[in-house]
């Protein structure tokens, strides 16, 4: 099978390559994303291999049914980037990587708690240049405080399992409730009732209709003063507007992010020698109590020997005709 891996980097290419010995594909790295331009140079291919930024819309998919693409293969868990209906009409199947590491992620989210706190990024850097002071790294005792989770699936499960250790009170909202981690002492509430009794928020559900900017004015309205709020799920599961102004007159005391709404021109790049024009996220960065990552919390080695074998025997299933174990569908 032909394949081209839209998105990649060097060290997607490296794990690529290195399990490919023992599938043998034919792999094209491709550096550009997928879009509704750049689908037009998939002519040739069976199959495309995507990660969470390239844009699969309808316009795409329509080029790439033109063009023979039989299969697109996300290299990821999440898949809101990819329009399922125009895939299924198009004939075209999706697969995905359902769980490379949970604990990657919730442990990710743990770290920016942690910094956001202690604000260990700031020692270090003081500490380097000879200034010993204390003077504001003051914190908090995560101990004792409330831990609201969204979404409570693998990423969410992992997360309050990791949080547990720390001795705090967990409330958790899910459209599905998880027995298992009832048994663990985890409490669930209504997303209102969350709001209102959470120090620390944490996103773990997935971006679609019902929990675009779930994060928004009125939410934020019914949230504790100071409330710390963690993302490390979608961009868009925050309005980013709404929470700069809720930043601003110190309703929330801290933010911490690894994805970003407007990230697909942004994240995964080196801009260090470029303007960046975008105001939101420079705005963002002058906060002294937000933390931004740059959607890395997936990225730990043992994510990423599971997000390669796996969308390779995802592949390797599609070529012998075998059931698609991670076909996503409508
Ligand atoms: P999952 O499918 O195992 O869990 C998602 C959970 O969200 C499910 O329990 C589901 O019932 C719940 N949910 C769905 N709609 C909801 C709603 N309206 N309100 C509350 N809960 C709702 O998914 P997962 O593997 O835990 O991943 C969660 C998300 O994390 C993914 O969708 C993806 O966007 C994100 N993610 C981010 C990274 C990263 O590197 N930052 C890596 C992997 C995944």
């Amino acid at each position: 099978m032909k394949i081209a891996v839209f998105n990649t980097k060097s060290y997607d290419q490296d794990y690529f390559e290195n399990y490919n010995k023992n599938y043998h594909f034919d792999f094209t790295f491709l550096e550009s994303a997928l879009n509704e331009k750049t689908a037009q140079i998939t002519s040739g291919f069976d199959a495309v291999c995507v990660f969470v930024n390239d844009v699969v819309n309808k316009e795409t998919i329509k080029i790439l049914a033109e063009n023979g693409i039989r299969l697109i293969a996300l290299r990821c868990a999440g898949y809101n980037n990819v329009d399922l209906e125009a895939a299924r009409e198009a004939h075209i199947k999706v697969v995905r990587v359902p769980a490379y590491s949970p604990e990657a992620v919730a442990e990710h989210a743990m770290a920016l708690i942690l910094t956001l706190n202690r604000k260990t990024h700031k020692a270090y850097n003081r500490v380097r240049e000879g200034n010993f002071s204390l003077k504001n790294l003051i914190g908090f005792n995560i101990h004792g405080k409330t831990l609201g989770v969204i979404g409570t699936g693998q990423i969410g499960a992992a997360f309050c399992h990791v949080a547990q250790g720390f001795g705090v009170q967990i409330l958790a909202f899910d459209i599905n409730e998880n027995q298992a981690l009832k048994d663990l002492g985890v409490t669930f509430v209504s997303l209102k009732e969350l709001f209102k009794k959470s120090d620390i928020i944490s996103l773990h559900c997935p971006l679609n209709v019902h929990t675009k900017h779930i994060i928004n004015k009125s939410s934020i309205a019914e949230m504790k003063e100071g409330v710390m709020i963690i993302n490390t799920s979608r961009g868009a599961l925050i309005d980013t507007n709404d929470v700069i102004d809720g930043l601003i007159n110190n309703k929330i005391g801290y933010l911490g992010i690894d994805v970003y709404e407007q990230e697909e021109n942004l994240f995964f790049e080196d801009h260090s020698e470029h303007i960046i024009k975008d105001e939101t996220i420079l705005r963002l960065m002058s906060f002294p109590n937000v933390l931004i990552t740059s959607h890395q919390a997936f990225f730990t080695q043992e994510a990423m020997d599971k997000i390669t074998t796996t969308t390779l025997d995802n592949i390797k299933s599609f070529k012998e005709g075998a059931v698609l174990k991670n076909e996503v569908k409508t």
